[in-house]
């Protein structure tokens, strides 16, 4: 996917060319625009001709071919209905003309948004915290495609963000599970179960909390996963979750982690017979003066 810069007039009343102060993600759109020939470079055009005198505007309108850019990324667009959501995230329009194949337009949006969330310093995109639709800021039915399953539904469209971020620095965080997790618990390893959830775009909760709803989603992420759906996190699930199933997994305590290799005796014979003849010298030397001084 090419990236063209075709930037509307600044000063204009869609590109006002106030600073982002605060970015702390990416909003994503359709356009709404239907008619043949509305793809990026059109979407773009419009914001340098008629479109200049008005808002909405966009960072990035994004078809089957390339990424126009209308507003640069330092620059405030008016583009989610809301205050905060223009003064703190970059917007992407997904073009759903008919000349465009929509399933590309929507993968190159994934990919141009893991490029932006990754230049945040972000590894991760979180639904709510970084990735955001239209309607979570003013209740749009936007991106009106994507909420419709077209061509796959929001939860695919974070993983495949998420799956370009992994080609660069993402990492899932590593997390242990030690016991089978189900309705009705209130467990702590039910967080790290959650937060991924969270993060794939299942669940708006990271709770401890395993309630119906929590079990519902667990059973939805297993049967896209080729998991049997049956609600219980094991070592399967655990897995596809990107973390690790360890019945074994003692946690460290968290104060005074201990200094030493568990493995290693902490006196005697064994530690003394490991010493250099220079070190076991100073060693009864210093075991000497000790003994003196008590
Ligand atoms: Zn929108």
């Amino acid at each position: 996917m090419n990236i063209v810069d075709m930037l509307a007039p600044l000063g204009s009343t869609v590109r006002k060319g106030k600073e982002m102060i605060n970015c702390v993600g990416v909003t994503i759109h359709n356009t709404g625009n239907s008619s043949p020939g509305a793809g990026a470079l059109n979407h773009a055009k419009y914001l340098r001709g008629d479109g200049q005198y008005r808002v909405p505007g966009w960072h990035y309108a994004v078809d089957d071919e390339i990424a126009a850019c209308s507003i640069p990324d330092g620059e405030i667009a008016e583009h989610t209905g809301t205050r905060q959501g223009n003064d703190t995230t970059l917007g992407i329009e997904i073009c759903m003309n008919p000349d465009s194949d929509i399933r590309k337009a929507t993968d190159n949006a994934a990919e141009l948004t893991a490029m932006k969330l990754s230049a945040m310093g972000y590894n991760m995109a979180v639904w709510k915290e970084n990735l955001f639709q239209h309607n979570d800021w003013s209740g749009k039915d936007c991106p009106s495609q994507i909420r419709r399953g077209i061509p796959y539904d929001w939860s695919t469209f974070v993983s495949k963000v998420n799956g370009h971020m992994k080609g660069s620095t993402w990492q899932p965080p590593t997390f242990v599970i030690t016991h089978l997790l189900k309705k009705g618990m209130d467990d702590a390893e039910v967080i790290h179960i959650t937060r991924n959830l969270k993060a794939l775009g299942y669940t708006e909760r990271k709770t401890s909390i395993f309630d119906a709803d929590i079990e519902r989603v667990v059973m939805e992420f297993q049967k896209e996963h080729g998991l049997t759906a049956d609600g219980i996190v094991g070592r399967q699930t655990t897995e596809a979750l990107g973390g690790k199933w360890d019945p074994n997994y003692v946690a460290p305590p968290e104060i005074n982690p201990p200094t030493e290799e568990p493995d290693e005796p902490k006196k005697g014979p064994l530690v003394i017979d490991r010493l250099t003849e220079e070190e076991k010298k100073r060693a009864l030397i210093e075991d000497g003066a000790q003994r003196e001084n008590n």
